[in-house]
């Protein structure tokens, strides 16, 4: 009775694997409503997971639906995730980088909910560009140029999707366990067996906090472990936003600039890292080569011409971004230096803009967002253009941008790598 499993883990009990079958069976055929589950859910919140009933429940997830097997790819096969940030177009970058070295990265997606941006809504801003891709042409795409991208299918995982809905509305999102299975589930049904996961840490993050951001880290290795899945971590700075843009067409541009070796440093250093772990656990050699390789893919422009290659081979236009011509230009009204850049407030006010949606059923406007032309650490004259505002918006953008007396120690992007 799902009364008395809401009871065992309000008293902090552990399930067994049955009860877990059963919880999510009986939630997917209506046997449990959503009112119980959200009770359910509010318990595992507060009282959490061990480590077995984390791995349970990444199981029956899995089991709620069809599996994909991409074995016929090779072994020279990655996957990557983010667990979301502002301004985060580094898949942009890392998908053709790393297809580039001859590994192949067959990517599901999703859209963006609330302030994080969904990396599917930016690939639409790209004209014509074909963002569902059925099995076939998914298969045949990967085969044909190594890499591809589509949303994620209705019948892959369905009671994460949900359930995930349900958590959205009920404050049930930040918990490790809850997240640790969502996310492993979904890469594991589709048959990946080597990710790397960026997990974000900071105000524009799911953790503020560095000590829950590792935690979520080794249960997601632990799971990966269970399934027999290679999953290596690297645990990054989101306080501020990455790199110069956010909104979705703003970013794929920016994410071209930085295929053409040009931009934002550390949106650069994050992709390089993504995409060096990610060749060298497809290829299974040591860092250090990968990294090269990945240096002279970005350097040559194999990497660039790669991504025009996908974006061709999904219909896309490249010289057709979304991009509104209602332009603000914002100047600095004090000299300092920009200490700080609040990435929660800024996604708030592109969100404001129309780049995203508040709920599932909003249209979102593809050409809006914020453009910086300065960074962290950057000295500002008075009169200086500080950031361009693509859209209408009431909100004041520099109550998000902080000035100081002096250059204050930067925060590095990359804080750890974990496996
Ligand atoms: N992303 C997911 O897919 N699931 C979560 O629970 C959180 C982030």
């Amino acid at each position: 009775m799902i009364i008395d499993l809401i009871n065992k883990k309000r008293l902090k009990g552990a399930f067994c694997e049955e009860e877990i079958q059963y919880m999510i069976q009986s939630y997917m055929n209506g046997m449990i409503t959503d009112y119980q589950m959200s009770s359910l859910l509010m318990a595992i919140c507060i009282n959490g997971m061990t480590e077995d009933e984390t791995y349970y429940l990444t199981k029956a997830f899995i089991q709620s639906g069809r599996q994909l097997d991409l074995h016929v790819l090779g072994e020279a096969l990655v996957d990557k995730h983010s667990t979301g940030g502002v301004g985060d177009k580094v898949t942009f970058i890392v998908l053709p980088l790393v297809a580039a070295c001859d590994v192949k990265v067959a990517k599901m997606s999703g859209r963006g909910l609330g302030y994080t941006g969904g990396t599917i809504d930016k690939f639409e801003s790209i004209e014509g560009f074909r963002v569902e891709l059925n099995n076939d042409e998914f298969m045949k795409q990967m085969t044909e140029i190594g890499c591809a991208i589509t949303t994620s299918s209705a019948d892959l995982v369905p009671a994460d999707k949900k359930i995930y809905a349900l958590r959205d509305v009920t404050g049930t999102v930040a918990s490790i366990p809850l997240i640790a299975s969502s996310i492993m589930s979904k890469k594991i049904a589709m048959g990946s067996k080597k990710i790397v996961l960026d997990v974000k840490v900071g105000r524009g993050a799911f953790f503020e906090n560095i000590g829950d951001a590792e935690q979520l880290a080794q249960t997601m290795i632990l799971i990966g472990k269970r399934f027999g899945v290679k999953v290596k971590v690297i645990l990054s700075t989101m306080d501020s936003p990455l790199g110069y843009a956010v909104g979705n067409g703003l970013e794929v541009k920016e994410a071209i600039q930085l295929l053409k070796n040009q931009g934002s440093s550390s949106l650069k250093e994050l992709s390089i890292e993504m995409a060096s772990q990610m060749v060298a656990l497809g290829k299974e050699i040591k860092i250090e080569d990968a990294r090269n390789m990945v240096l002279d893919a970005l350097t040559s422009g194999k990497a660039l011409l790669k991504f025009m290659e996908l974006i061709q081979y999904q219909g896309g236009n490249i010289n057709h971004i979304a991009e509104t011509s209602n332009k603000t230009d914002i100047y600095a009204s004090k000299r300092g230096y920009i200490v700080d850049i609040d990435a929660r407030k800024i996604a708030e006010i592109v969100l404001d803009l129309g780049a995203g949606r508040r709920k599932k059923e909003d249209s979102i406007d593809y050409g809006v967002g914020i453009l910086f032309h300065k960074q962290i650490g950057d000295f500002i004259q008075e009169g200086d253009l500080l950031v361009t505002i693509y859209g209408h918006t009431n909100k004041n953008v520099l109550d998000a941008i902080y000035f100081g007396e002096s250059r204050t120690n930067i925060k590095p992007i990359i804080y750890k790598i974990i496996e």
